[in-house]
């Protein structure tokens, strides 16, 4: 029943876990922690409100727990690090114009691990945080850098989780980092995906803003592969739609798919947005998007995420441009 509480009513979700008891001579007090393993697997919008615990409950658990307990190892030994994909313009000729900072996990027993594997998990236990300052204080380390050894610059933007906007302490740190850092904010940008965008509350809009009046770009990442993308669009003032790469590797096969992106490409340039097509991987695709006029292209087509030094020598120097 819905509770009723000064001037709201509030509807209880209800979630449940079961222990079915073989074993009398467990613990009473064991037996109720195994039936709360259980019911923390039970999620909102589930077909069932309840589920019985089993032993691979326990083993994801502890696998999750050794996972994250190796990830503050890992951040303290540096085996996160963070390469560099080339973003190219299209104006004429091909222009190295910017690149997607993307964090990969070198670790010593399991290999280099794809940020699709560990992400999801750093997202639930509230980690990614800090792996996002890193690379974001990788990434102005690394454009310092750049500068000192007078290469040419060019905006590098770093991902952001949903997670981030949850977490006062690191938006603060994350605002701070830049305005101390001295560095001018059109180099840096951050992508946002829909799925964050859609749990932002009014305050974290706010954050945005700030993040605008610094000069800072957004990115709407992934447009198109959720269900919000257009609510998305207008509520905020983001400056960059990133074309999701499901449209890209279907442009061939589906006319369909290509009217749609055209008319994306169209309605984002007459609401003032620029346009990144992401996962371009051959020169069908290409020429395609360029002869519809997306402003920027990123994949495997041109070049998959390079390391620092790799993508460094993309970079002409000044005195030989
Ligand atoms: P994303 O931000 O949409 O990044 C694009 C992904 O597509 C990258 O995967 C990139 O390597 C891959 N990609 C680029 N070009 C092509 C192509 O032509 N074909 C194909 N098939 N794939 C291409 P990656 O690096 O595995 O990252 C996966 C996702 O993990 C990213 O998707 C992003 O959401 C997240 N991620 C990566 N680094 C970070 C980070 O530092 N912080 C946070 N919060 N998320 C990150
Ligand atoms: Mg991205
Ligand atoms: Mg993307």
């Amino acid at each position: 029943q819905a509770i009723e509480y000064e001037i709201t009513e509030f509807v209880p979700v209800l979630s449940f876990g079961i222990y079915r008891i073989t074993d009398k001579s467990v613990s009473i007090r064991r037996m109720g922690d195994l039936a709360d393993i259980a019911k923390r697997t039970v999620k909102y919008g589930d077909d069932s409100v309840y589920t019985f615990y089993s032993e691979s409950m326990l083993e994801k658990m502890r696998e999750e727990k050794r996972i994250e307990n190796e990830m503050q190892t890992a951040l303290d030994m540096h085996e996160f690090s963070v390469f560099y994909q080339p973003k190219v313009s299209l104006d004429g000729k091909v222009n190295l114009t910017g690149a997607e900072a993307l964090v990969r996990w070198i670790s010593p027993i399991h290999g280099t691990v794809s940020p699709g594997l560990f992400i999801p998990m750093l997202e639930e236990n509230g980690f990614i945080s800090q792996v996002d300052l890193y690379v974001g204080t990788k990434v102005k380390e690394f454009l310092e850098h750049l500068y000192e050894t007078n290469h040419r610059l060019v905006p590098i933007s770093v991902n952001l989780s949903r997670m981030d906007f949850f977490d006062k302490k690191m938006i603060k740190k994350l605002l701070d980092g830049i305005r101390n850092s001295g560095m001018p904010g059109q180099f840096v940008r951050y992508e946002v995906t829909e799925s964050a965008y859609t749990t932002l509350a009014d305050s974290d809009n706010r954050t945005l803003s700030e993040l605008h009046n610094m000069g800072i770009s957004i990115l709407l990442d992934d447009f198109g592969s959720g269900y919000s993308s257009f609510s998305a669009i207008r509520e905020y003032k983001f400056d960059i739609l990133k074309l999701d790469m499901g449209f890209i590797s279907n442009l061939e096969k589906s006319e369909r798919t290509r009217l749609i992106i055209r008319s994306i490409i169209s309605m984002a340039h007459s609401i003032g947005m620029k346009v990144v097509a992401e996962g371009v991987e051959n020169k069908n695709q290409y020429e395609y998007l360029v002869s519809h006029e997306c402003d920027y292209i990123q994949g495997f087509y041109f070049s998959k995420p390079l390391p620092e030094k790799e993508f460094a020598k993309l970079l002409v120097k000044k005195d030989k441009q």
